[in-house]
């Protein structure tokens, strides 16, 4: 392996809690909850990929005072969350709002489940946050590469990118599910997510910069180790090609 992708971590790693504040499906699978408050005064946003773990409590349950991360975890025991890592999509400092952007693949997941039932004054609770990926500025091109909950993570590092030459394969649903972003869309038309088909063929097709790229991908394992053979086939140092398994097919967690 290469070394390690350069990563800044802005903030010690904390337990927060904010109530929702704004819900919006910004396309049919994929919901917008945004979360504010005094909660997350000093939260201190560092970008690109940074992401927390969602604590998800069943309703009803009692949980220690005060809750930080400690007495989270002594009462893990008791009261166990289920545990699921979301990328800060946006931080807004200034109106001290965060976005979490949620794939909502259906009911038999407890944090797509909440996010389709969610409601203004829902409490959040998460950890973090992760140190955040720093793209090389001095790669002559930036290769992102994922499915549809790696993009809040894409349009991110395509954020934090400006100018840089980016080429970018984001595989969805469909043309619904496409976001005003410049990115190459892959649809699956029907071939069920979490199949390495979709992004395998679309990259196998296309025509890179030349250059050794800064590469970033992330997405369902399997189809993400098929990802990175392609990426391999084509040129690419495998060394420079660490893909992030974001889900497993067939597996709860994250
Ligand atoms: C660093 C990181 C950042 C992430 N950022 C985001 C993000 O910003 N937005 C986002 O939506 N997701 C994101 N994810 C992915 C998310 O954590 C997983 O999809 C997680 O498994 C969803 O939890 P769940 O409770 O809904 O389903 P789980 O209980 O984990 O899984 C239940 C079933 O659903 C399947 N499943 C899980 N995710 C999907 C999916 N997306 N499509 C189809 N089937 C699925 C599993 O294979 C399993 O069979 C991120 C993951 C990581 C590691």
């Amino acid at each position: 392996m290469s070394t390690e992708r350069r990563r800044a971590r802005r903030q010690p790693t904390k337990l927060w809690r904010a109530p929702v504040t704004r819900i919006e499906r910004i396309t049919p699978r994929m919901a917008r909850i945004t979360v504010g408050g005094p909660g997350i005064d000093d939260f201190a946003g560092a970008g690109t990929d940074e992401n927390v773990m969602l604590y998800l409590y069943e309703p009803g349950a009692v949980l220690p005072e005060p809750l930080t991360l400690e007495t989270a975890r002594v009462a893990m025991s008791q009261v166990r969350p289920y545990m699921r890592t979301y990328t800060i999509s946006r931080h807004d400092p200034v109106a001290n709002e965060i976005d979490f952007d949620f794939v909502l693949h259906g009911d038999h997941g407890p944090a797509s489940r909440w996010a389709t039932g969610a409601k203004p004054g829902d409490e959040v609770i998460f950890v973090g946050p992760s140190p955040a990926y720093q793209p090389d500025a001095d790669a002559p091109w930036h290769l992102l590469i994922g499915d549809e909950t790696a993009l809040p993570a894409i349009g991110s590092i395509m954020r934090a990118l400006p100018g840089a030459t980016i080429r970018a394969f984001v595989e969805i649903e469909d043309a619904a599910e496409q976001q005003d972003l410049d990115v190459t869309w892959v649809h699956r038309n029907g071939v069920p997510a979490g199949s390495s088909e979709p992004l395998v063929n679309a990259l196998s097709a296309a025509e890179f910069p030349d250059g050794k790229p800064a590469v970033w991908a992330a997405g369902e394992r399997q189809a993400m180790q098929a990802v990175r053979e392609v990426l391999v086939d084509k040129g690419i140092d495998r060394a420079s090609v660490r893909p992030a398994t974001y889900w497993r097919l067939g597996h709860a967690g994250s």
